[in-house]
């Protein structure tokens, strides 16, 4: 377990920001489950710690990293189905998603048997609108409300270290399923370009499944999203990607 986190690699860049990041997949789905702390306090949060508490629990004793939250982009299964599990035994308040996400978690309980997932319903101590900040340590991550893939989707974005944390609303390659309800195919492209381009391409991001990217090569390659899709209007149709 812990041989599979260390092989993740820790970000270059960041060398010089004391936010630091740890990538804990999760799930059959491999989602990615993240700690993210403050080298200056060494307090941290969990972002979307769907499941495997064990091993989200060793990633924090390794990197000694006192936990004080718990961070969650979208009411899905695999991303938050046992936040509430691990909220209450760290005894620490769970921040997000957009309240628009409450039908997703209200089912948690049902969802999880579907999915061999344990799930359980909670109740988040802080609902998050477009425009929020979330604070980690000394670190402040700015809150974009980004629906599509589920209503209430949110994203966190650390300016002075260009990352953000994007759960399912984009992946390397793809972007997030909508044939959810709710779900909303333009919402999710609209959020794309409207608001994460805006914070740069040499922003660096961390997808809810599979291996980072940055925007520079999406807006080049994507099939979905990259500037030469959109501007022909090919994109359509959802995405393979849970
Ligand atoms: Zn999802
Ligand atoms: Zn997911």
């Amino acid at each position: 377990m812990l041989r599979a986190m260390a092989a993740l690699p820790m970000i270059g860049r960041m060398a010089y920001s004391p936010l630091r990041v740890a990538i804990v997949p999760v799930t059959p789905l491999q989602q990615n489950a993240t700690l993210i702390w403050c080298t200056e306090t060494m307090r941290g949060a969990f972002t979307d710690p769907g499941a495997d508490l064990d091993r989200l629990r060793a990633a924090a004793e390794q990197h000694g990293v006192t936990v004080e939250k718990i961070l969650i982009t979208h009411g899905h299964l695999d991303h938050c189905g046992q936040a509430g599990i691990l909220a209450r035994e760290y005894g620490v308040p769970i921040e997000g998603p957009h309240e628009a996400d409450r039908f997703w978690i209200s089912r948690l309980d049902d969802d999880g048997p579907r999915f061999g997932i344990r799930g359980e319903v909670f109740e988040p101590d802080r609902w998050l609108v477009d425009g929020d900040t979330v604070r980690v340590g000394n670190l402040t991550f700015d809150v974009y409300h980004c629906p599509g893939h589920t209503p209430g989707h949110v994203v966190f974005h650390h300016p002075e270290s260009k990352l953000a944390i994007v759960g399912d609303v984009l992946f390397q390659g793809s972007i997030g399923r909508t044939d959810f309800p709710l779900g909303n195919h333009q919402d999710l492209i609209d959020a794309i370009t409207t608001k994460l381009w805006p914070l740069g391409d040499d922003t660096a991001f961390i997808p809810g499944h599979g291996p980072m990217s940055n925007f520079a090569h999406e807006r080049r390659s994507n099939p979905f999203v990259s500037d030469s899709a959109l501007a022909g209007q090919t994109a359509g149709g959802g995405a393979a990607t849970p």
